[in-house]
């Protein structure tokens, strides 16, 4: 058995999902929407099935939705990509990044990550021989200090993981702090992993894609994900974009871990990212009024919510709620207790973990929403009572 695999417990979004449907909480854990996901994807899905191609499309994907991916992001993002050289579907962004990390790391090579951070990325970074150095976003603004990141990088570093916007802070790292990891990417010779799966999931500013900065053209592989962006997580289609040698040497290692992903599936997703771009603002309108929903909820039952601006997630911060206790007790008893399953947000921490805030996804119907602040205040209630 390999070490890495025999440690490791089972993933905090599986575990805490379980537990709502043993227990029947409502679960505003594991970010998935309540809503179907757009009709017309969805259809042309059905429709691909039933009178389709079923067969394996080509490893890379289907031109049809490297094509779309290409255009979506000209017109979204300013990218000037080739669909035939520089684009690859995968089955979801956890395997765009698995074959990234084991694509661009070799045994010994040290590679930097951002605590907190999503749960997948170490457990590859190890299996692939890589040595994780964390870098700690300061949990009161999730800011990074720049001397951190200077004793993180050195000349044994390939490779830096960047979650941008962040799961499950929900802040984004702007155009300063990308152009500050850039720098020492370019000075160091490393590459950079970045999965951007939320890139159209934000509030407030523009999201900068890392690819795009002076010097990252050719040292970035930037992950994007359907799932996210069609509210269709159970979809799984994710796709890569590197530049034409990079997209070469990850595509080696795609090819043997799913080799491709379901043509109808792909048929459906390049038709949604070809929709208008009111489309993506009505999207965006439809979750902020949620979001909105959810963190007044919690405010008005006494609970402080950090301040974010994108993702599916908001926090809450235990302490400054009146609540004394850590995370992984709270979300237990949360669920046991109170019929609300949250996510610990120590479960994104490898090390100096973080363990006074908890995250919660908004993205659910207004009465589920509803129901839910009545039981975290109820609870916060009997939590600061017993003080
Ligand atoms: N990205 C999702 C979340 O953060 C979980 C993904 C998963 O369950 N594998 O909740």
């Amino acid at each position: 058995m390999n070490p890495v695999y025999a440690a490791l417990p089972t993933t905090i979004f599986e575990t805490m999902s379980a537990l709502a449907r043993e227990t029947g909480a409502i679960n505003l854990g594991q970010g998935f929407p309540d809503a179907p996901g757009p009709d017309d994807v969805r259809r042309v899905a059905a429709e691909a099935l039933v009178d389709g191609y079923n067969q394996y499309p080509p490893m890379a994907g289907l031109p049809d939705l490297r094509q779309a991916i290409a255009d979506h992001y000209r017109d979204h993002q300013g990218l000037d990509l080739d669909w035939q050289s520089e684009v690859i579907v995968t089955s979801g962004a956890t395997e765009a990044i698995a074959a990234g990390i084991l694509a661009l790391v070799a045994p010994g090579d040290e590679v930097v990550l951002f605590q907190p951070l999503y749960d997948a990325y170490v457990p590859m970074v190890r299996r692939a021989g890589g040595i994780p150095h964390m870098v700690d976003l300061d949990p009161r603004d999730w800011s990074l200090d720049p001397a951190a990141l200077d004793a993180a990088f050195n000349e044994r570093t390939r490779l830096v993981v960047i979650n941008n916007p962040i799961n499950p802070s929900g802040t984004m790292l702007g155009g300063d702090v990308l152009a500050m990891i850039a720098e020492r990417c370019i000075r160091f010779d490393a590459y950079a992993l970045c999965d951007e799966v939320w890139e159209h999931v934000r509030f407030g500013r523009d999201h900068v894609p890392m690819i795009a900065l002076p010097g990252m053209r050719e040292r970035t592989v930037k992950i994007g994900s359907a799932g996210k962006i069609f509210a269709l997580t159970g979809w799984k289609v994710g796709w890569m974009i590197a530049a034409p040698t990079l997209a070469r040497q990850i595509a080696k290692a795609h090819q043997f871990l799913t080799f491709t992903t379901a043509p109808n599936l792909q048929t459906a997703v390049a038709h949604g990212l070809r929709k208008p771009p009111e489309w993506f603002e009505t999207m965006r309108a439809d979750f902020a009024r949620s979001r909105e929903r959810l963190v007044r909820g919690l405010e008005s039952a006494g609970y402080r919510v950090l301040p974010s601006e994108a993702t599916w997630f908001v926090s809450v911060d235990l302490p400054a709620s009146g609540i004394a206790l850590d995370d992984v007790t709270f979300a237990e008893r949360m669920a046991r207790e109170g019929g609300v399953v949250t996510i610990p947000v120590s479960a994104f921490y490898e090390e100096r973990h973080v363990r006074h805030i908890v995250r919660l996804c908004y993205c659910k119907d207004d009465a589920t929403l509803d129901a839910a602040i009545e039981r975290l205040g109820a609870m916060r209630q009997r939590l600061t009572a017993t003080k």
